[in-house]
This record gives C-alpha cells, sequence and structure tokens, in this order.
C-alpha cells in the first residue's frame, strides 16, 4: 500500500446506519474499522470525516430555526465519531476526536498542529462537528480538513458506488464515471460532494476517489489507488 502517506476518509452517516437507515450498523462499522487499520498498519496517516445523516440533517426541519437545527446536525457528528472511534479501539487503533467548538472532555479542540502531532504518533484522528458552522455540510468540512492537513487525497465512501451522470435511482439509463475532472463536476454540477465542498476542491487541487462502502475491501482498494468508483481528478 504505497500510494498515499496521508488520506482523508469520509464516511457518510447513512452508510454507516447499513440497512437500518438511522443510528449504526455495527457490523457495517467494524468491517470499516478492519479496512482502516491494514491501511494504518501499512504506514498511512488516515483522518476520518463522519457525516450526520443517520442521525439528523439541519435543512429537513420546517420547523426550527436553521442555525439551532444545524448545531444539532453537527453534534450527530459527533456521536457518530465517538462511535466509530471506540469501534477502531476495539480493533485494536489509536484515535483521538477533534472538534471545531469544545465538547468539555469528550474531544479536543481542533488545531492542524494537534492533527499532526497524533498523526506522528499512528493515531487515527477523527474530526467531528464539520465546519463549525451552520449552513455547511460535513464535505465541505472534508474537504477543508483534507487541505489543512494536506492530504494527498480524498477517499470518498458513499451509499453510491460511484458519480453518475444522472441520478441512478431514477434514471434506469444513468451512466458510471470511472474518471471525471472537478471542472467537470462543477460545469455539469455532478452529485459528488455539494458545490461548496466542490468549489472548494477546485481552488485547492484536492483528488477525491469515490466508492461505495457496501462493496467488499472498498476502502482498502481505493486506499491502492483501485478504482472500482469514480476517480475526481484535479
Ligand atoms: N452541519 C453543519 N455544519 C457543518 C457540517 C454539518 O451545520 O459544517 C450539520 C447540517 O445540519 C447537516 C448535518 O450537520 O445537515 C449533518 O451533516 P451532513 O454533512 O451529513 O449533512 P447532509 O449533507 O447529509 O445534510
Amino acid at each position: 500500500m504505497g500510494k498515499y502517506k496521508r488520506v482523508l476518509l469520509k464516511l457518510s452517516g447513512e452508510a454507516l446506519a447499513g440497512d437500518k437507515k438511522t443510528g449504526f450498523d455495527e457490523a457495517t462499522c467494524i468491517e470499516v474499522a478492519k479496512q482502516v487499520k491494514e491501511m494504518v498498519d501499512s504506514g498511512i496517516q488516515v483522518g476520518v470525516v463522519i457525516g450526520g445523516g443517520n442521525f439528523w440533517r439541519g435543512r429537513t426541519s420546517n420547523t426550527i430555526d436553521r442555525t439551532k437545527a444545524d448545531q444539532i446536525g453537527m453534534l450527530a457528528t459527533v456521536m457518530n465519531c465517538i462511535y466509530v472511534s471506540d469501534i477502531f479501539r476495539f480493533v485494536g487503533m489509536k484515535t483521538s476526536i477533534l472538534t471545531p467548538f469544545e465538547c468539555g472532555s469528550m474531544t479536543k479542540l481542533f488545531s492542524k498542529d494537534r492533527a499532526l502531532k497524533y498523526f506522528k504518533k499512528g493515531m487515527v484522528v477523527f474530526f467531528a462537528g464539520g465546519t463549525g458552522h451552520p449552513y455547511f455540510s460535513t464535505d465541505t468540512g472534508a474537504v477543508l480538513r483534507a487541505v489543512e492537513i494536506e492530504a494527498d487525497t480524498i477517499l470518498l465512501a458513499k451509499a453510491i458506488d460511484g458519480v453518475y451522470d444522472s441520478d441512478p435511482k431514477t434514471d434506469p439509463a444513468a451512466k458510471k464515471y470511472d474518471e471525471v475532472s472537478i471542472e467537470e463536476v462543477l460545469d455539469k454540477k455532478l452529485a459528488v460532494v455539494d458545490l461548496a465542498a466542490t468549489i472548494m476542491c477546485y481552488e485547492n487541487k484536492m483528488p477525491m476517489q469515490v466508492f461505495g462502502l457496501n462493496k467488499k475491501n472498498s476502502i482498502i482498494d481505493a486506499a491502492n489507488g483501485i478504482n472500482n468508483g469514480t476517480k475526481v481528478t484535479v
């Protein structure tokens, strides 16, 4: 596994819930943990960002204030990281959780220096709480952290197995891209990450590898540069 030195793994909250769609599917999380351990054991530094869709999405509430709804969403991502971090420890990894806001003794405050210090110690570093601001997503949080920690690439593990030219759920003729440039993603507004995150990738030349989390060994394959999904080039 010699391709990358440091990667940012983005896991969608929904994918962690497996078929249940909400909460956690433990078997899925343990399978993820085993794959990440293989990466860490081979010397790759791994940062992790997890979405919150298995608990809460800020924009789905029509009743409460968006800022408050998004705060709940950010806290959902902290819960996800606490859970997955402990599953990672269960399979034998060292982990830490960094947040852009204080969570008492549950997490530590994010700084680039702190993240790099933990990577050097062989820890998997979870970047929980997104960007710390409402009206953003964990996609944008993931790109932001990937750029800050100078990751080689983003490994984007999704419920869907790559980037399509239209939504395969509604369009049976939808075609999957093997490779697509970030410019094309922007021009055609392809659903890889949201627009704010796409622009950050474009501006900072951060590539992505998109793949389905439920395919066996998909994270390891992506870490080895094997493309079962879609490569987003910069
Ligand atoms: N969120 C936020 N700021 C961030 C990251 C996340 O406000 O920087 C909130 C937002 O409410 C979002 C929820 O956390 O809906 C879960 O994050 P995720 O990126 O999974 O949301 P999705 O894009 O699926 O709505």
